[in-house]
């Protein structure tokens, strides 16, 4: 299990790390927010433990940002702050849990470890789906092909679903927008072409046995290609 530690306290950080890495997970730390960001994206990590205020940018933009990116890594929040306007937040902009300073490191264990009990609940749940040289855990947003693992990160990981689930047909491009998306997005039906774009580029027809194909003016369609 991977996690990420963003605080800027080095002293925290370190002494937060040090524990972490005792109880055995894999953890890396960043100090200010747009590095945590980028390590965040990353999509490597099992469960994210970030900081409210951090230099560079606060945790809540990095929390949205993390979110609007679709990944679904379980956040939980660190403040100093025990509020309750504080907490709705940090929850409405897409934490899982909430921890006030000065917390106990029990505690936080404790919560690291519920979130990756229910993540790994999910992670059975899913049923892989194959085509053409794939296979495909939804619940883990893994590809295999090749003897090797793709990681997609969640929205990838559902359009891909969609696709595989309506192979040989074409999906219309709004109706792939508003399953993915869903109806209370910020974002715009373009997006969707960029999704298909990371897609064909993480897995080339060439090894996978699959093409997403475009069908002008109307929407994608996967098709197996040998
Ligand atoms: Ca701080």
């Amino acid at each position: 299990m991977r996690l990420l530690l963003v605080e800027d306290e080095k002293n925290l950080a370190g002494a937060l790390s040090g524990i972490l890495k005792k109880e055995g997970y894999d953890t890396d730390v960043s100090f200010d927010g747009s590095s945590g960001l980028d390590n965040a994206l990353s999509g490597i990590y099992d469960v994210i433990i970030l900081d409210r205020m951090l230099p560079s940018m606060n945790g809540i933009d990095v929390l949205k940002e993390i979110r609007r990116a679709g990944l679904s890594t379980p956040v939980i929040l660190l403040t100093a702050i025990d509020g309750v306007g504080e907490r709705i937040t940090g929850l409405d902009a897409g934490a899982d849990d909430y921890l006030a300073k000065p917390f106990s490191t029990g505690e936080l264990l404790a919560r690291i470890r519920s979130l990756l009990r229910r993540k790994t609940k999910e992670m059975r749940e899913g049923t892989e789906i194959s085509a053409g040289g794939i296979r495909f855990d939804p619940g883990l947003l893994l590809v295999f092909c090749c003897g090797k693992e793709i990681r997609l990160t969640f929205k990838e990981g559902r359009l891909l679903e969609l696709l595989l689930l309506n192979k040989g047909d074409c999906i219309p491009k709004d109706r792939i927008f508003d399953k993915v998306w869903g109806f209370n997005t910020d974002s715009e039906i373009s997006i969707v072409e960029i999704y298909i774009h990371h897609l064909r580029k993480k897995l080339p027809a060439a090894d996978c046995g699959i093409v997403i194909e475009t069908i002008r003016g109307i929407g994608y369609r996967l098709t197996e290609t040998g």
